[in-house]
């Protein structure tokens, strides 16, 4: 199927001469991005915190501006609409944070906050929007009565149901969720991932799912790119990715949980140190300064983004040794 979101070389800079940061410092949070993602798949992205995965979500929504490249959404290049027609095209993809609460605003009820979008964009007839407001309230399984409280009111797992009817109200195509249930406890989570599943299969719907979570990516996502200061270091089908990760890194991550990985597990792929600081990334493979497998050329050479085999691309001069 034709994909319903094609990210084509997208770049975002922060900085240069004119900036906060240190003078002539640039930092390259995201560092030409290429994905697509069909309708009605979930696209997971992972990675550790400054990858760049939370910064490609807000520009594919508009919440962050491209420094360079192309975002095309349902056949529609939208790097250069103006903020009104943004706003509009917005309707069709929504994005779900990771604290709900502060994507609810503590002086409005849920009802208020839910009938807003549908206000805003004129959805439907006025006087039927308090029963459409319930209507998305039951399409997440939560209580009418849910509708009269404020957010301190409710618990955390109900305030994302809130936020996530809150989005359904749009009749989105996409939804970019960017760690929607790392700050809920292990058994809301488990019941707000199902919910995310039950909804894409009644109404059709893609998402981004950006996560740190390798766990929970492998469950919900149908192809998954794995980021690393911001660069995408290998994608492909969820299956082929877990069961045969071909970059470094990802083995590394792969390994590091329990249960997950046994084949390929060893001590030579434990992840050690933090990732270096996007401002000043290593030279050639930003990879190089904490991977077991670099040689010499690999601090020199940069390697691309190239198939190793089907979908399954990888950003690795020796990634074939992992293949069979
Ligand atoms: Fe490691 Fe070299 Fe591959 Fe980079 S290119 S991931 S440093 S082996």
């Amino acid at each position: 199927r034709e994909p319903l979101l094609q990210v084509s070389n997208l770049k975002r800079y922060y900085g240069g001469s004119s900036s906060w940061l240190r003078a002539g410092r640039t930092i390259k949070a995201v560092e030409d991005v290429s994905f697509f993602v069909r309708p009605g798949e979930t696209f997971g992205v992972v990675g550790e915190s400054g990858c760049g995965k939370t910064t490609t979500g807000r520009m594919i929504v508009g919440l962050d501006r491209p420094t360079a490249g192309s975002i095309n959404f349902a056949g529609e290049e939208l790097t250069t609409l103006s903020a009104e027609e943004w706003r509009i095209r917005r309707r069709k993809m929504q994005m779900i944070f990771q604290n709900p609460l502060s994507a609810l605003d503590p002086r409005m009820t849920i009802r208020r906050q839910i009938r807003e979008p549908l206000d805003l964009h004129d959805i439907g007839i006025p006087n039927e929007r308090d029963a459409k407001v319930e209507e998305l309230l039951d399409a997440v399984s939560l209580q009418p009565a849910m509708a009269d409280r404020y957010p301190h009111q409710i618990s955390g797992g109900q305030a994302q149901r809130a936020v996530i009817a809150r989005a359904l109200g749009l009749d989105p195509d996409l939804v970019v969720c960017d760690e929607p249930v790392s700050a809920l406890d292990l058994s809301v989570q488990a019941r707000v991932t199902a919910l995310l599943q039950d909804l894409q299969e009644r109404r059709g719907m893609a998402y981004v799912f950006i996560s740190h979570d390798l766990r929970i990516v492998k469950k919900l996502s149908h192809r998954v790119a794995v980021m690393y200061l911001g660069q995408i270091v290998e994608v492909g089908d969820t299956d082929d990715v877990y069961r045969q990760p071909l970059h470094p890194y990802t083995r590394a991550l792969i390994a590091a949980i329990p249960d997950m990985a046994p084949n390929h597990r060893s001590k030579r792929t434990t992840l050690q140190g933090d990732p270096p600081s996007p401002a000043a990334p290593p030279s050639g493979c930003h990879f190089h300064t904490r991977c077991h497998m670099a040689r010499e050329s690999c601090a020199r050479e940069a390697p691309v983004l190239r198939e190793i085999g089907g979908a399954h691309q990888v950003r690795c001069h020796f990634a074939e040794e992992f293949a069979s």
